[in-house]
């Protein structure tokens, strides 16, 4: 890429939900600028285990919610890599469900993956973090960490969780020098989009929110997520960064 600066020059890196959108933005981004990634998502015929590194990029498959998959997931990169300096908790899922009619069911999956998932990998990777000279967890929470949408209890809720939970590690592991912060999308087109992309209203409704006025794409969420991983975002730690086009400071 013509703007690569190798800011993450030899950095081991972990991404969950590395196979599609802001996901896969951040992975590319990152193999750009010199990391080694550990790309994990769920297993399917784009996404198995890699024996070895191709290009910087081992291929985990595994669905982040199971019991094992934190020790799985931290094995496998120390096994590729040998450490781990960058964990970025991205995989998420936002299936409708209004607060009236939002099945226990469904309000678990959400909070298995959206936040439960988040806290059981970074306690897993911690010991490993701790050994890293420039150590940082980034979560992607939305801009529903701070506001709510219709129809989306579970998930609105689960991003408030983790625009809580990432300041709270940014608290309880600033003293080992891990920075913790979570970025902060609005609406980005991409398969979990896809089906409010769909609606003309939705569309015509953030066409006309965002004064930038466009939709986000994941290269738009993918250097920022770099440069909160990078030497230059030392001093940032416990924030969330909106990356929204403007949507949400507009009225
Ligand atoms: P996406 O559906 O394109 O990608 C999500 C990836 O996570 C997929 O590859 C999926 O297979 C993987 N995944 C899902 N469940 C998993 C599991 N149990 N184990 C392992 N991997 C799993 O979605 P996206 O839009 O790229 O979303 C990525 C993150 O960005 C999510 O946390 C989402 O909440 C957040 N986000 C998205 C938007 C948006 O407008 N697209 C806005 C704000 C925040």
């Amino acid at each position: 890429m013509a703007n690569e600066t190798g800011m993450l020059a030899d950095r081991i890196a972990i991404i969950t939900g590395a196979a599609s959108g802001i996901g896969a933005g951040i992975m590319q981004k990152f193999l750009d600028e010199g990391a080694r990634v550990l790309g994990v998502d769920l297993p399917s015929e784009r996404w198995s285990n890699d024996d070895r590194p191709n290009d910087g990029l081992v291929r985990f498959a595994i669905d982040v919610t199971l019991d094992e998959a934190p020790q799985e997931i931290v094995k496998a990169a120390i096994h590729a890599f040998g450490s781990i300096d960058i964990l970025v908790n991205n995989a998420g899922i936002s299936p409708p469900g209004g607060a009236a009619d939002t099945s226990d069911e469904l309000w678990r999956k959400v909070m298995a993956l959206n936040v439960d998932a988040v806290f059981r990998l970074t306690r897993e990777a911690v010991p490993y973090l701790k050994k890293s000279d420039n150590a940082r967890i980034i979560n992607t929470g939305s801009i529903m960490s701070e506001l709510a949408g219709p129809g989306i209890i579970a998930y609105v809720t689960s991003k408030h969780a983790v625009a809580g939970m990432t300041k709270a590690m940014a608290v309880d592991l600033g003293p080992f020098g891990i920075r913790a912060n979570f970025v902060q999308p609005g609406a980005i087109v991409t398969p979990l989009s896809e089906a409010h992309m769909a609606d003309e209203q939705f569309v015509e409704y953030w066409n006309r929110k965002i004064p930038l006025g466009r939709l986000g794409k994941p290269a738009d969420i993918a250097p920022v997520v770099a440069f909160l991983a990078s030497p230059m975002a030392d001093y940032v730690s416990g924030e969330g960064l909106r990356i929204d086009g403007g949507a949400t400071c507009n009225m």
